[in-house]
C-alpha cells in the first residue's frame, strides 16, 4: 500500500526521541515536510539535522505543549516555514510510576496537563487551519494504560490516556463534516527512554508476560501511526488502534 506523504506538512510533538523521533523520521522518509516540536530543543534540533543531512525536509521547534500561547506560536511558525499543516501527531507525553496511595496532586496535574491538555491545545490550534482549508488528519498517541488501566504506571497516566481516547472520539464527531479525521493509536509498553526509570524487576516480569514474547519497538507502532495519518485512512475517524501484541484485546 502506498503511504505517500508528498506535499504533506506534518507536526509531530515530543519528536526529540523515542516514538516521536521514529514517527517524524518515517513521515519525512515518506515525503512529508516535518516540524519536530519538543521541550528538549537541542534533541529536536539534532534529529531534524540528521533528517536534513539525508536530504529530507525537517525543522525543529522548542515547544512545551502545556503552554497554549506557545502552541499557537509554534503552529504559526511551522506554517510560515514549511506550509499549511495537513497532519498532526500528538505524541508528547510523560509517565510516572507513583502508585495510587502515594500519587501527589502535583504529579496528577502535571501528567494531565502534558498528556491530555497538551494534546487538546495542539489539536485545536492545528484543526482551526485544517477546517478553514477543508481537511486534515490527526493522530493522538494514547496507551494501553488508558484502555485497561495500568499497574506499573501512575493512575494519572492511565486517566490522561483514557482522556485522550475521549478527546479523539469527540473531536472526530465534531470535525467530520470538515473532513478532518481524528484517530488514536494505543501502544502497549515500548522499549524507549520512557520506561528507563522503571524498576528492572518489574520490567523483566513485564517482558516475560508478553503474549508476543517481547515488548513493542518504535517501529511496531510507527506503521500504525503512518497508516492513520495517511490519505488512505481518510474515512476512518474516531477509532483507537491497539498496538500491543495481544496484551490487551478490546471486547
Ligand atoms: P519518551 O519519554 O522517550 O519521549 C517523550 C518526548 O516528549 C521527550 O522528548 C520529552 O522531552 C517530550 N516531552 C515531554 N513533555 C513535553 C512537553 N510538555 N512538551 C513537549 N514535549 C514534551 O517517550 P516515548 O517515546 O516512549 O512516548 C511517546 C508517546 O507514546 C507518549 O505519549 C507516551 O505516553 C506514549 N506511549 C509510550 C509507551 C511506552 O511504553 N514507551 C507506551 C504507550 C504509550 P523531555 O525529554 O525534555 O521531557
Amino acid at each position: 500500500m502506498d503511504l505517500d506523504f508528498t506535499g504533506d506538512v506534518a507536526l509531530v510533538t515530543g519528536a526529540a526521541r523515542g516514538l516521536g523521533r521514529a514517527i517524524a523520521a518515517a513521515l519525512a522518509e515518506s515525503g512529508a515536510a516535518v516540524g519536530l516540536a519538543d521541550l528538549d530543543e537541542a534533541g529536536a534540533r539534532a534529529v531534524a539535522g540528521t533528517l536534513v543531512q539525508r536530504g529530507l525536509a525537517a525543522r525543529a521547534y522548542a515547544l512545551d505543549v502545556t503552554d497554549r500561547a506557545a502552541v499557537e506560536r509554534t503552529v504559526a511558525a511551522v506554517e510560515a516555514d514549511l506550509g499549511s499543516i495537513t497532519v498532526l501527531i500528538n505524541n508528547a507525553g510523560i509517565c510516572g510510576t507513583a502508585q495510587i496511595l502515594e500519587l501527589d496532586a502535583e504529579e496528577w496535574q502535571r501528567t494531565l496537563a502534558v498528556n491530555l491538555t497538551g494534546a487538546f491545545h495542539c489539536l485545536q490550534a492545528v484543526a482551526r487551519g485544517m477546517v478553514r482549508r477543508g481537511g486534515g488528519r490527526i493522530v493522538n498517541i494514547g496507551s494501553l494504560a488508558g484502555r485497561s488501566g495500568g499497574i506499573l504506571v501512575s493512575a494519572s497516566y492511565s486517566a490522561s490516556k483514557a482522556g485522550v481516547g475521549g478527546l479523539t472520539k469527540a473531536a472526530a464527531k465534531q470535525l467530520a463534516r470538515f473532513h478532518v479525521n481524528v484517530n488514536c493509536v494505543a501502544p502497549g509498553t515500548i522499549e524507549t527512554e520512557l520506561i528507563a526509570g522503571w524498576d528492572p524487576d518489574d520490567v523483566r516480569a513485564l517482558r516475560e508476560s508478553m503474549p508476543w514474547g517481547r515488548m513493542a519497538t518504535v517501529d511496531d507502532v510507527t506503521g500504525a501511526v503512518l497508516f492513520l495519518a495517511s490519505r488512505r485512512a481518510e474515512y476512518i475517524t474516531g477509532a483507537t488502534l491497539d498496538v500491543n501484541g495481544a496484551l490487551y484485546v478490546a471486547p
